[in-house]
Formats: C-alpha cells, structure tokens, sequence
C-alpha cells in the first residue's frame, strides 16, 4: 500500500527527543509531564509510525543474538529437569500487590494497570514469580512430587524511565522451583544460572549473594537500619527520606554517592539473623563453594521486592572500565505461596534479563547462534514448472533438505544470480521440458557439472552432492552469473 501523503514515515528517534507539533496533533506521553513543561504534542500519524517509548521491535538482524539466549535458556531448563510454563501476560492486579506489595518501585511507580471493559482492574505482569505461583496453586502442583521446577520465557512490563539497556518491555527467562527449602536447592538454581551466562560465554561474571532472615528477624534489622538512618536523615537523598517511610531496605539499593557512603555504615541483614537462617546462609556458601562459582557475599542486597526470604541473589558482569551491570537476580520467597492462598510452600527462583544478557554478548563480541543456510535453490521457467516448483519445494523439505527459491522472478538468470548470492552447492532447475517430462535439472555448483533426474529420484539426487560436499573440507562454489 503506498503511504498517504501526510504520513511520517521516519526511523525512531532516541526516546528523549520530541518532534515538533504538527497538523491534528494529540496529546500523548513523552516524557514524564512537569508542572513546568506539559507532554508535547505528537502528531497522529507518527503514533502510528512509531513503537511506544521504552518498547522496541527485536528486528531480525538482532534474532540470531536472542536465538542463542533462548536456546541456551532452554537446554538449561532441560538439563536440570526445569518443565516449561506459560503464564498469561495480564492478570488481576492484585496478585502483584499481593506478592510485590506496596512500598515497592514496582508497584508504586513502574506497574502498567488498567481497567478493562468489564470492570477488572488488571496489570502486565512486571516479573514472572507471582504469576507463576497463582498458576502453582491454582492448578493443585502441590500434589506433585516435589521439588517442583519450572521455567518461562517472556516479555515483562515495567513502566521506568528509559534508556541503554532498560526498557518498558524488557524480556526475561525465569526459573522457579518449590516445595524444598534446603540449601542445596539454592545452590543449584544458581549453579543453573551460572550455566546460562557461562554457556553464553558471557565472562567477569560475579554472583553476589546475602541472607535477608525471615520476616521476623528482617523486621528486626529493618527496625535497626531505620534507626540508624533517622539518626542521619540529612545526609540521605530526597527519594531515600521518603524511602525511610515506605521501603527503607530499597535505601540499600540507591546508586547515590551519599547514600551509598552513609549506607555503607549501617547495620547489615546478616547481623540480625536468626539462628536457623543463618545455618541456612552458612550451608549455601559451603555448597557454593564446591561448585566454585564467583560468588562475594554482599551485605547490601536485599532486591526490591517484598516477598524474599533467607537468600537472595543477582549476577552482575563488569567491564573493561569497571562498570557493572545487573544480568539478573532472585532469591527464596518461602512464604509467597501461602500468602497467596495456597499451602505452606517453601520456594526459590530467579530472573534473567535477556536484553541485557544480548548488550552483553554483543559488548564482549559472543558469537551470536547462526541459523542453517540452505544449501540448494530450487529455480523455474514458465507457467506450469512455476506451478509443479510449490509441490517440489515442499517434497524437499519434507526430506530435510533446506532449499531456498526466487519464486517471484520469472527469468532464470535473475534467479541464478539470488542462487550464487546465497552460495548454495545445489541448484534445481525446472523448465517447461522438464515440468513436462516429469523430470528436474540437478546442477552441482560446486563442480560445475549437471545432469537430468527423474522427480523421483530428485531428493537422493540432491543428497548425494550435498553429502559429497560435506566430506570435502571447504567446498568453493563455482558460479557461472
Ligand atoms: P529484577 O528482578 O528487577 O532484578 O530484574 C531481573 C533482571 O531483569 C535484572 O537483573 C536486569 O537484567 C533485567 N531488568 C530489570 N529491569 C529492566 C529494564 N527496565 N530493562 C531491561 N532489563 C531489565
């Protein structure tokens, strides 16, 4: 379809520009609206023309990237006897507020909510775990021989201030497992996270790990870090006092310079454990210990969310420069399953972000996967080869040969030359003859030579180069165009 005449048909811009206002402009989200400075006006027709702010198409230049991330997430899933899961991208708001809680940046500021038609107030979900553990209880698994394991793959939704490497849509793998509260097990969901960057080739890879107790004894240190930090509210940045009220724990996490200086003073979680969680912490470092994974213990982490119990985690990798980025994280939550309704079920888990698993590869020159080339090109000439090329396509195929075609283009030479631009070792051609005769032109374009074959005998035709090929080292394509 051509495009209308008014339409703005432009690459995105960087999600911080503005366009100017034009003709039959609406209102619509920018950047966050000021008292100050209203939203700028975007005209219709570039909302049409653009993704939403923080949102991206994954075009297929960037998928051989991804396909490595999902394969790699999936054969680990496999091999530690993970089972995949899918979970609907909405639910009921309330199982966020329910697990994540109130207080938290994901429910107060970054959840997408929404009424819908019929009056449900519902949410995109914005990690994996709560969704995953309403499916676990709504569907009985507790019956099921324990530990139970799964895995998910996914877009998740958070609504944060863009910008490299954090995203609105942002992508994550998820593996949970419940019903076992040992320390092994938590040793294992990080050995299984540990496999997943490390398979990736992913390098300067650090697991930093910490003890956050049991509610009880985390709302002893609570009591203790707030009493520490009231002392020296002045010193705290302004979303960290407001922190105090709401969510002091997430003060621990501030990346500001004076807050992490006069956090760095406070009292620590592991301090004011409690003797079973604190047994619990000690097996889980003996345990990785053994695996010798890259771990550091660090007594600042205590992730934004509320559900976590006893261990948590995040896999952070560095750069040349020294700067850190956060690959993933998780942690037990032994409590969530029975908040949410369901039996006393004691659980562990953990996410991964793929966008920043990709940045990451990317940065430190991973090989990205590389999808299988077709090796034969299947040509026609005239109307019925054109018509019997379809079956034939689907005949190779079917035997697993990968052809590829230029079914669009009628001459022959033209369809040569996409052939010697793939650089495949076989081309099929079928003219209006050999249509007739029920027969198809094999030509080796390795050698160079070719030969007339019955439709029948085409596929074994096929393979036999094909296999010829293979037992040659480097084969060199010869091409005639
Ligand atoms: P979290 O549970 O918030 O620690 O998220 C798990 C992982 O998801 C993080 O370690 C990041 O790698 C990734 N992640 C979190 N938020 C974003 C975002 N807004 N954009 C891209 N990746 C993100």
């Amino acid at each position: 379809m051509a495009p209308k005449k008014n339409v703005i048909v432009k690459k995105s811009k960087p999600a911080t520009k503005s366009p100017a206002p034009t003709k039959g402009a609406v209102k619509t989200e920018k950047k966050p609206a000021t008292k100050t400075a209203p939203a700028p006006l975007v005209s219709e027709n570039e909302l049409l023309m653009q993704s939403l702010r923080g949102m991206r198409d994954i075009l297929p230049d960037e998928q051989p990237y991804w396909e490595r991330v999902r394969r790699s997430l999936s054969s680990a899933a496999q091999e530690y006897g993970f089972n995949r899961i899918d979970t609907p991208t909405v639910e009921y708001l309330h199982l966020f507020i329910r697990s994540i809680k109130e207080g938290t940046d994901i429910i107060d500021k970054e959840i997408y909510s929404f009424q819908t038609r019929g009056g449900d107030r519902v949410a995109l979900r914005p990690e994996f775990t709560a969704g995953i553990g309403r499916a676990y209880i709504q569907h009985g698994m507790s019956v099921l021989p324990k530990p139970i394991r799964l895995f998910s793959m996914g877009p998740v939704f958070r609504y944060d201030r863009p910008q490299e490497g954090r995203y609105r849509e942002l992508w994550q793998g998820d593996f949970e497992v419940f019903g076992e509260a040992d320390p092994i097990l938590d040793a294992q969901v990080i050995q299984v996270a540990y496999r997943v960057v490390r398979e990736l080739g992913l390098k300067d890879i650090e697991f930093q790990v910490n003890s956050i107790g049991t509610p009880e004894s985390r709302k002893r240190y609570e009591k203790a870090l707030v009493r520490f930090l009231e002392s020296q509210k002045h010193k705290l940045c302004q979303q960290c006092r407001e922190r105090l009220v709401t969510n002091p724990m997430r003060i621990l996490d501030c990346k500001e310079d004076k807050c992490v200086q006069l956090t760095s003073q406070a009292p620590q979680a592991l301090d004011f454990l409690d003797d079973e969680s604190r047994a619990h912490f000690k097996s889980l470092l003996e345990y990785l210990d053994e695996l010798e994974l890259p771990y550091s213990i660090n007594p600042r982490l205590v992730r934004g969310l509320d559900y976590y119990t006893r261990t948590v985690f995040e896999i952070w990798s560095t750069d040349r420069e020294g700067k850190k980025y956060a690959l993933g994280g998780g942690g037990r939550y032994d409590n969530l399953i029975q908040d949410l309704g369901g039996e006393p079920t004691p659980a562990i888990g953990f996410g991964l972000g793929l966008d920043r698993i990709v940045l990451e590869m990317k940065r430190t020159q991973v090989r990205p996967y590389e999808f299988p080339k077709p090796r034969v090109f299947l040509a026609q000439l005239g109307d019925l080869a054109k018509k019997k090329s379809l079956r034939m396509f689907a005949e190779l195929e079917k035997h697993g040969v990968l052809a590829s075609e230029s079914f669009g283009r009628g001459s022959l030479k033209a369809q040569m030359r996409v052939a010697s631009r793939i650089g495949v070792e076989v081309t099929i051609i079928l003219g209006q003859k050999e249509a007739i005769d029920g027969t198809a032109i094999v030509k080796d374009m390795v050698s160079g030579t070719q030969e007339t074959v019955t439709q029948e005998r085409l596929v074994d035709a096929v393979k036999k180069i094909l296999k010829t090929n293979a037992s040659l080292s480097h084969p060199t394509p010869k091409f005639d165009q």
